[in-house]
């Protein structure tokens, strides 16, 4: 595409991305990129209907995102960081399953497959093959008190490790604005994780710094998100990403942001007048921060 006109010339960054071979697959990485998009963050997604239950099943199905990664970058020479983790949402459904068929010892096999699939995913970040582990967290529904109580654990379990070994977590959390922000800033203290190593993913617009505590939101950039975002970068932390949480999923399509909208509402913002400097730090900086240069 020809860029003259445009408002922005710099790269420009999709933070959650996921792809699937049974969707469209390099086809929605080539509208990114004829959008004007340079780089996404590809998030592992796993096959909710049958999420790994072995460490080679892990293995296995993350090496698949890593290799779908590198056909990105080669066929279509765009940037590609990969974020490899149990996603909260398949945990959740593993353990209410394996609770009712085990009892206790259903919930020991749940936690011992999420202990799993995180160790997994972390010989990959080791490997140099994965950038950050994510997306973990907690269901973004109504679940139990046992449910909700484990996921805390684990996630501040994920919380210690990413302080030791240096990852950064892309985390899926439930849709509160200030409570879900104070929750995870007082988990990362427990953990002795900086907070910005904390990014969370689908954000609402607001990201004034007294509602985010340091985290680094990752703003789920649909139209509505615009005004509110326009409103409150100034007074941002130390800035934030922009997402659509694009699926890859032929059966809903419309349900999520389409891969050409990052691209999109930055040439909105930049239109719109948002400082530039928080371009570069959403599009190049905090990325490489995060998750090491490309
Ligand atoms: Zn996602």
């Amino acid at each position: 595409m020809t860029n003259q006109g445009l408002a922005w010339k710099g790269p420009i960054l999709d933070n959650h991305f996921h792809l699937n071979r049974n969707g469209r697959f390099l086809d929605a990485a080539k509208d990114f990129k004829n959008a004007g998009g340079t780089s996404v963050i590809l998030v592992h997604c796993p096959d909710f209907s049958a999420p790994p239950t072995t460490k080679q099943g892990h293995r296995d199905s993350y090496q698949d995102t890593i290799n779908m990664a590198e056909s990105v970058r080669k066929e279509l020479g765009l940037g590609v960081r990969v974020v490899l983790g149990p996603h909260p949402a398949a945990f959740a459904h593993q353990f209410i399953k394996w609770v009712e068929e085990d009892g206790k010892a259903g919930k020991e096999k749940a936690m011992e497959n999420y202990r799993d699939s995180i160790d997994e995913a972390v010989k990959f970040y080791h490997e140099g093959q994965a950038h950050a582990i994510g997306e973990v967290g907690r269901p973004h529904w109504e679940v139990s008190d046992e449910i909700w109580d484990l996921s805390n654990e684990l996630l501040l379990d994920t919380m210690k490790l990413a302080a030791n070994e240096g990852f950064a977590l892309q985390l899926h959390v439930e849709g509160e604005l200030e409570s879900t922000y104070l929750d995870m800033a007082k988990m990362a203290s427990k953990a002795g994780l900086s907070k910005d190593r904390l990014v969370r993913h689908y954000s609402p617009p607001n990201v004034d710094s007294t509602i985010t505590q340091g985290l680094t939101p990752s703003v789920l950039i649909g139209k509505g998100a615009l005004e509110t975002l326009l409103e409150t970068a100034d007074n941002c932390s130390h800035g934030f990403l922009l997402e659509t949480d694009y699926m890859d999923d032929l059966r809903r399509p419309g349900a999520v942001l389409g891969p050409k909208t990052v691209p999109k509402r930055t040439q909105q913002l930049v239109a719109a007048g948002i400082d530039e400097d928080l371009m570069w730090r959403a599009h190049v900086d905090l990325p490489n921060k995060l998750y090491g240069q490309e």
